[in-house]
């Protein structure tokens, strides 16, 4: 597993869940989201309705989950969730539908990836609050309306663009998360390390916030593992020169970087003369999957200015050869 990467890893669970922030306003960073749900939660609150379906997306890790729990909380109701892959049987996700209670929250992650029998359920489920489920089969089988009580769908993604359109349409708030500037994440790496009673330092958790690519999952990891290290050579305290020590050791370098984004930008660099090369030569070239490309290792490269994703292909910016030192030929 790659120290920085976004998705969960095993060990994150746990943790993940330690240091989910509850209240809106312990959610740090994405002030305009975060502003926008205030809002729509108190005026739910005040005419003592469910609120409107939420669909949540933007790259892993940057606190999708987080932020449906955090809806759930506010509004005094249950959270049940799922996920797209998981839900296989229209009846599974009827099951899930007829236990909810008025204005309990339904959490499914990863919705892009729901079968297509699964989004027709969904479609009067989210518009009338009302399911047609068949009983029996052949030809005694025939259709039944339950109705539902009044619930909030918070679908979240990472991938936006793959939802089919009717079931974009049928959500009233989007919200889209953007990667966190280091200054958030060093106010999340305090925060973080308070839960877990550690010993920090401002300049020791603003270096940790640096190098973990604008994503609140990779921080808390990272802090983590810098823990581990400031226990083992430093008493425990972590300061700028401790964080930095061990996450040289961990090679994670000073732009968040691994041996992988290394791999990358090193090869668009060296084998293509900085680009443009199109997606499948690249991703023969460094022995990975289009898709690990497109989803793990571009967006954060993208997104940071040092990939630039054209229609001719991927070409390295000047950026990416300042990061190594290298001039840009002309
Ligand atoms: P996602 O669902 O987008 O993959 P999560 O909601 O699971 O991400 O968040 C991952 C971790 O990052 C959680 O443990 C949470 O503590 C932390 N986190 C995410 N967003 C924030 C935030 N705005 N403030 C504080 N911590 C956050």
């Amino acid at each position: 597993d790659r120290l920085i990467e976004a998705q969960t890893q095993a060990n994150d669970e746990g943790i993940d869940r330690a240091m989910r922030p509850k209240k809106l306003d312990e959610y740090t960073g994405q002030a305009e989201v975060r502003g926008q749900l205030g809002i729509f939660i108190e005026a739910a609150k005040g005419r003592e309705e469910a609120i409107d379906h939420i669909l949540i997306y933007g790259p892993p890790g940057l606190g999708k989950t987080t932020l449906a729990h955090i809806v759930a909380n506010e509004m005094g109701v249950n959270i049940k969730s799922t996920s797209g892959p998981v839900l296989e049987k229209a009846g599974d996700l009827a099951a899930l539908l007829t236990n909810l209670e008025p204005g309990d929250v339904l959490f499914i992650d990863e919705i892009h990836r729901l079968s297509p029998s699964i989004e027709e359920v969904l479609y009067p489920a989210m518009e009338d609050y009302q399911i047609d489920i068949m009983i029996g089969e052949g030809p005694a089988a025939r259709s039944i309306k339950l109705d539902l009580p009044p619930f909030t769908l918070i679908g979240a993604t990472t991938r936006a663009g793959s939802l089919t359109s009717p079931l974009r349409a049928r959500f009233g708030i989007p919200l889209r998360l953007e990667f966190y500037n280091s200054a958030d994440l060093t106010t999340i790496v305090n925060r973080s390390a308070k839960v877990m009673e550690l010993d920090i330092e401002d300049a020791g958790a603003r270096e940790i916030a640096v190098r973990s690519r604008g994503t609140p999952r990779i921080a808390n990891r990272l802090l983590r593992r810098v823990r581990d290290f400031a226990e083992v050579k430093h008493q425990g305290t972590i300061n700028a020169t401790v964080a930095g020590q061990a996450l040289d050791m961990l090679d994670v370098d000073s732009g968040g970087f691994d041996y992988m984004d290394r791999k990358l930008l090193l090869t668009i660099i060296d084998k293509f003369a900085g680009g443009p090369v199109g997606l499948d030569n690249l991703a023969a070239a460094i022995g990975e999957e289009r898709d690990t490309i497109e989803d793990v290792l571009e967006p954060y490269l993208i997104q940071q200015g040092f990939i630039q994703r054209t229609p001719r292909g991927r070409i390295a910016t000047e950026r990416a050869w300042q990061h190594f030192d290298l001039l840009k030929p002309e």
